[in-house]
């Protein structure tokens, strides 16, 4: 590590995870500072979740921006090309640059929400001054316990897992087609804004769309709005005929999602 006096930090994503080790590691390190990465393309309920944390925390939690180049201004210097699972620089530039910007030089113990029944990896800055701990995974809590730290502090989970299973931009590539509807549903104006980077090349074609097979015009037709609920429907009551719970159903979902550094 670097020279410099040892900084702590907790990067709080507007996911449950980060926020209950946010309350978890409280008492425990003092000094903590608490961050959180703003792409200016987060949900309503992400904001209202993060003042939650807050109040909870007495303490402010810094929000870290782009430098002025924010996702239009990538978007256009990728050509149009939005990201998708494969190229995913919105990660890279709205959240891991601002990271890495604010960590600076110093030494720092960057602590990460990844729970004791998780086996992933994830997305997480790799600058040799940061060392990343996982507090959860070292004391052995689980989903449960996850659930209860929120229950018992009357932070409770997200606003937005009533229709969508992590937190992140609007237009997440990363969303299921059903929290698509969500989002539909919900913020049909934001949904409409995520509608309007999709484009089709005109010399080739090539459609740029945020679902692989379907534009979101497509999607938002009722007989396809319908056919996702049905099928959504379907999976979930397969889900409790086998015995899972539906919050089992989300974190499945949560689990598939590589990008820690947004949704823990
Ligand atoms: S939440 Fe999704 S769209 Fe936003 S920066 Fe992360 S991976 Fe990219």
């Amino acid at each position: 590590m670097s020279e410099g006096r040892l900084r702590h930090i907790l990067s709080i994503s507007g996911g449950k995870d980060s926020a209950a080790l946010a309350i978890y590691m409280r008492d425990k390190v003092p000094e903590m500072e608490y961050v959180f990465c703003d792409t200016e393309k987060e949900l309503s309920e992400t904001y209202e979740y993060l003042a939650r944390i807050e109040a909870f925390l007495g303490k402010s939690i810094t929000v870290l921006k782009h430098d002025g180049r924010g996702f239009d201004h990538w978007l256009n210097v990728f050509g149009g090309y939005l990201p998708a699972s494969n190229m995913r620089w919105c990660t890279k530039y709205l959240k891991l640059k601002p990271f890495e910007k604010y960590v600076g030089e110093a030494p720092v113990i960057s602590y990460v929400g990844i729970r004791a029944d998780e086996d992933r990896e994830g997305y997480i800055s790799k600058k040799p001054n940061i060392k990343a701990v996982y507090p959860f995974k070292e004391d052995g809590l689980c989903y449960h316990d996850i659930e209860r730290i929120l229950e018992e502090t009357g932070i409770g989970m997200p606003g937005y897992r009533k229709w969508r299973s992590r937190s992140g931009c609007y237009f997440c590539f990363f969303q299921q087609k059903i929290e698509w509807v969500g989002l539909l549903e919900h913020h049909p104006e934001l949904f409409r804004l995520a509608s309007g980077y999709e484009k089709t090349d005109q010399a080739t074609g090539r459609r740029f769309t945020w679902c692989d097979n379907e534009s979101l015009e497509e999607l938002s037709r009722p007989e396809r709005v319908a056919a996702i609920k049905a099928e959504y429907g379907a999976r979930t009551a397969r889900s409790v005929g086998t015995g899972s719970r539906l919050c089992d159903l989300l974190q499945d979902q949560e689990e598939s999602s590589p990008c820690l550094v947004c949704t823990l």
